[in-house]
C-alpha cells in the first residue's frame, strides 16, 4: 500500500473525485466529512499527508488544522484545499500554518504529482 492520505472533504462528489484519483496512483485514502471527525482521523488514523478542505461544517479547515496541530505529536504535511483562487486566500492558508495549498477544481491530472510533491517536501522537513 502506498502513503496513506487523509482527505478531509464535506462534498461527497469533491470526495469521490480525490479518493478515485488518488487511489489509482497507488495512495491509500482515508475520509473525513467535517474538520472534527479530519482531527480524530489524523490522530488514529497516522496519515502521511493531510488534504484540508478550508470550507466544512462546524469548524472550518484553519481550526481543524489548529486542532490538529495540538494532538499531532508527529508534524504531518496539511495542504489546504479551497475553491478560493485569489492570492490573498493562499496567503492565508499559508499564515495560518498549512504546508501547501490547492485550488479547486482539482485536476485529475495534476493531482497524483502535487500529491507526491507535498509529500516529499513533508520528508525533508521531517
Ligand atoms: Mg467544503
Amino acid at each position: 500500500m502506498g502513503p496513506r492520505i487523509l482527505v478531509v472533504e464535506d462534498n461527497a462528489k469533491n470526495m469521490k473525485l480525490v479518493r478515485d484519483v488518488l487511489e489509482y496512483a497507488g495512495y491509500e485514502v482515508i475520509e473525513a466529512t467535517t474538520g472534527e471527525e479530519g482531527v480524530a482521523r489524523a490522530a488514529d488514523s497516522a496519515p502521511d499527508l493531510v488534504l484540508m478542505d478550508l470550507q466544512l461544517p462546524g469548524i472550518d479547515g484553519a481550526e481543524a488544522l489548529r486542532r490538529l496541530r495540538t494532538v499531532d505529536h508527529r508534524p504531518v504535511p496539511v495542504v489546504a484545499v479551497t475553491a478560493f483562487a485569489m492570492k490573498e486566500d493562499r496567503d492565508r492558508a499559508l499564515a495560518a500554518g498549512f504546508d501547501g495549498y490547492l485550488e479547486k477544481p482539482i485536476s485529475v491530472r495534476a493531482l497524483p504529482e502535487q500529491v507526491g510533491g507535498f509529500l516529499a517536501a513533508g520528508d525533508g522537513a521531517r
